[in-house]
């Protein structure tokens, strides 16, 4: 039995090599090869980071590569393509990133790879669908970061705000990676105590919430504002999906995955909680929505699908 995990990377600027220095910094991957069309950025990247092995964890053979290399890897990451420039939305990059999408994966797929896709492009719902029509593979082996990164800065800025850490803040996004999500707050919890409860105890104004859910969607505007990408958090959350799939872990993340009815909503990619584990996404980990959260779902479903129809469909012709 081959026990080498192997990742392939495809898509060497901020947002990959940003998770490609969590996993060296971190251990777990054995080998880590980089491909991008800027071929010489990836025998630079390959160099720098190499230089980093006597210092991290364990060892990891990096190497910059080709396509050949997905044959036998367990992860293809896709950081490929556009990001958003200031003011520019997620869904603005979908045409040019889509078409990126299906050239890449196409050669993953001449090579014979038969592992997990893991895809961060965005708007990263749309390219995740990309990703799973071109390649054919069952839907559960294609897997988008989804809400992962939006769900980390929730959970940061509840656990700034209430004063606790934010490993004890259970609390999800779902919906669009971008700016129609939304945050079930009856069912976030600090501990085993709703943050509905800890708000109302503790005499918290309940607008506060809103407040920190508009600070999640903003922040990627704010961020691009200010230094141009976002690279670190997301380049983090990628790490904590490769390892969740690496090591087998049955670990509830809010990915963006296909619906088949679990939210009421079927035929798309979208950010909601699922169990991760080696074979990708296990279950969809299916919560109660009131009224008004389904309503918002729903709308962020409609965003998806009106441009997979119009602007997506047509290029997959
Ligand atoms: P970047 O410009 O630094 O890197 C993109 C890389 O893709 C470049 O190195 C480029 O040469 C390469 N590339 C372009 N076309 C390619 C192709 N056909 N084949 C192989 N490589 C190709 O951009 P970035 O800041 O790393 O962002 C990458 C993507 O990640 C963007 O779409 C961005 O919006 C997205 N992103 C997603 C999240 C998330 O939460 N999902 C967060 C931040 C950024």
């Amino acid at each position: 039995m081959n026990t080498n995990k192997k990742v392939v990377l495809v898509g060497a600027g901020f947002v990959g090599m940003s998770m490609a220095y969590s996993l060296l910094n971190q251990g777990g991957v054995d080998e880590l090869v980089l491909i991008d069309v800027n071929k010489e950025k990836t025998i630079g990247e390959e160099m720098d980071l190499s230089h980093g092995l006597p210092y991290a964890p364990q060892k990891m053979k990096i190497k910059a590569g080709d396509y050949d290399e997905c044959k036998d890897a367990n992860i293809v990451v896709i950081t490929a393509g556009l990001a958003q420039k200031p003011g520019q939305s997620r869904l603005e990059l979908a045409v040019a990133n889509a078409k990126i999408m299906k050239d890449i994966t196409e050669n993953v797929m001449k090579n014979g790879f038969n592992g997990i896709f893991l895809v961060a492009s965005n708007p990263v719902d749309l390219m995740t669908h990309v990703v799973a029509e071109v390649s054919g593979m069952p839907k559960s082996r294609v897997i988008g970061s989804g809400t992962v990164l939006d769900t980390a800065r929730l959970r940061y800025l509840i656990a700034d705000y209430l004063e606790v850490s934010s490993k004890n803040v259970h609390a999800y996004i779902l919906g669009e990676h971008g700016d129609s999500s939304l945050v079930p707050w009856e069912h976030c919890y600090v501990g085993c105590k709703k943050i509905i409860d800890i708000m109302k105890d503790n005499n918290h104004p309940m607008t506060d919430l809103k407040k920190i859910h508009d600070g999640v969607w903003k922040a990627a505007y704010e961020i691009i504002e200010k230094k141009k990408a976002t690279y670190y958090g997301i380049g983090m959350a990628l790490n904590r999906l490769v390892k969740a799939i690496l090591n087998d872990e049955n670990s509830i993340l809010t990915v963006s995955t296909y619906q088949n009815n679990e939210y009421g909503q079927e035929g798309l990619y979208i950010g909601v909680p699922a169990i991760i584990n080696k074979n990708g996404v296990k279950e969809i980990l299916q919560l109660k929505l009131n009224k008004a959260d389904q309503e918002k779902f729903n709308h962020s479903c409609e965003i998806m699908k009106e441009n997979w129809e119009k602007e997506i469909k047509p290029i997959l012709k």
